[in-house]
């Protein structure tokens, strides 16, 4: 970057192009595909182009889309507009797709994509028995049709479940198999939502692909499966490598369920609280006996645990907020712990 000389040819140049980053317009000089120059400096060049103060941007990048169920409104009808209908009458028109449909609307939604300046896209292609891998043909053509101007990204995607949808695994191997870059599952969608991402794991630790996920897609707290996913993404050493999608019902889980969520990060701290509160008392043993200050540091550690037990209930009562309820311990014997040590270090 910017290593081009003034006297240098450049194979294109925009001149007079608004950057985000910048008041002034400056000119971009490129030479093959790599920026060689920014700067307001007039150079020689195989081609110019007269930007006028237009916009330069990064490529866009769509994270999420579905190609495969585009433009479907005008064939089907809804009523009640909600999640289950809205799966009820995708997977009706779902029997109806064919190779040569997919193709159509998805061509037309990655032109509008690519007119709106998109580079990069990731698209979910169905693979369950309804549609087997037609989905996944179409999309693979398309991938290489479309790769001059955006890169699209194909995640194997179990749409109408695993567990309940015999034959999906296999699918969605063969899917991946056949060049998908990723395995998408959607535990929401399932009879057993746990045994859903351990499949989609299995598959994506099998092919060395990442993961994404469609998850607690819902207006009520009912599943919270963005947990097991963490859970199985420690365990499979897959940190970094999935994503997941909607987690709607984070917004309006129960007390108890928001308390058991901040939980789950605050009480690891309570080692550190611990700690904190067993050195002044060590500090202690050493001076005045062992006995008094290990009756000293139980004491405090059965207070911590007392206190942690308390805040927990009136927080899933809801008399507190969350996380006032997960790290008002945390912060009340942190405190104390510091106190505590300052004035043993005194003595
Ligand atoms: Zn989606």
């Amino acid at each position: 970057m910017y290593s081009a000389s003034v006297s240098e040819t450049v194979d294109l140049l925009l001149r007079g192009a608004r950057l985000p980053d910048r008041q002034s317009l400056a000119d971009i000089a490129i030479t093959g595909d790599r920026i060689v120059a920014v700067d307001p400096v007039a150079r020689p060049a195989q081609q110019t182009l007269e930007l006028g103060g237009r916009l330069v941007t990064p490529g866009l990048v769509e994270a999420h889309i579905h190609l495969d169920k585009a433009l479907l409104t005008d064939r089907v009808t809804v009523s009640a507009g909600t999640l289950d209908e809205a799966l009820r009458v995708t997977a009706q028109a779902k029997r109806t797709f064919t190779a040569e449909d997919i193709t159509s609307r998805a061509r037309q939604v990655l032109d509008l994509a690519v007119r709106a300046g998109t580079t990069a896209m990731r698209t979910y292609v169905e693979v369950d028995p309804i549609v087997g891998l037609m989905g996944m043909e179409a999309m693979l053509a398309l991938r290489q049709e479309y790769a001059p101007a955006l890169d699209l990204q194909l995640c194997a995607f179990a749409q109408e479940g695993i567990v309940k949808a015999p034959g999906t695994e296999g699918l969605l191997r063969r899917a991946l198999t056949m060049g998908a870059d990723l395995v998408g599952g959607c535990p929401y969608n399932d009879t057993d939502g746990v045994e859903h991402i351990r499949i989609v794991f299995g598959l994506a630790t099998a092919f060395g692909v990442d993961a994404d996920f469609h998850v607690d897609f819902a207006d009520e707290p009912e599943h919270l499966h963005v947990r097991e996913i963490a859970a199985q993404t420690v365990r499979a050493g897959w940190q970094g490598r999935v994503s997941v999608g909607h987690l709607t019902e984070l917004g309006i889980p129960s007390s108890k369920e928001q308390v058991s969520l901040q939980l789950q990060f605050a009480l690891p701290f309570a080692n550190v609280v611990v700690i904190l509160l067993g050195i002044p008392f060590a500090y202690r043993s050493l001076q005045k006996g062992n006995v008094q200050s290990i009756a000293y540091a139980c004491g405090a550690t059965f207070l911590y645990w007392g206190t942690v037990s308390v805040f927990q209930s009136y927080g899933e009562q809801g008399f507190f907020p969350a996380w006032v309820s997960a790290w008002t311990p945390n912060f009340i014997f942190g405190i104390m712990a510091v106190w505590l040590l300052q004035r043993t270090t005194k003595i």
